[in-house]
């Protein structure tokens, strides 16, 4: 009967399981349940070990995850400003080689190399 081995305690067959472990994810009754700031588990190693997990996570998140997130945003902003300099650079290029660029022409005072009027 899995029924019941999931609704009783694991160390008490007899009683009513209250929730089921956040480290092992067995079930536990009143009698066995241990409050941590982490959570409820079924005895004081598992809330033990969970903690030590927990705090392990929680240094590799600060450390790996948070300034690898600041410096793909640098990274990517770098990029996209050598991108814009790139562009401008060759609309620049373009206009002095005779070529009508109208933004590169207006950001250079607004004067035309070529007037086409004949
Ligand atoms: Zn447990
Ligand atoms: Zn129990």
């Amino acid at each position: 009967m899995p029924k019941s081995i999931d609704s009783t305690c694991i160390q008490h067959p007899g009683f009513q399981a209250v929730g089921r472990c956040k480290q092992c994810g067995k079930p536990f009754c009143s009698q066995c349940e241990v409050h941590g700031p982490t959570g409820i588990f079924c005895s004081t190693p598992c809330k033990n070990a969970n903690e030590v997990f927990v705090q392990r996570a929680a240094q590799l998140d600060s450390m790996s995850k948070k300034p690898s997130i600041i410096f793909k945003l640098i990274s990517s902003v770098k990029s996209l400003i050598a991108l814009v300099i790139l562009i401008i650079m060759l609309g620049v290029i373009a206009h002095y080689f005779g070529v009508d660029v109208p933004v590169i022409s207006d950001m250079l005072g607004g004067q035309t190399p070529a007037e086409p009027t004949e």
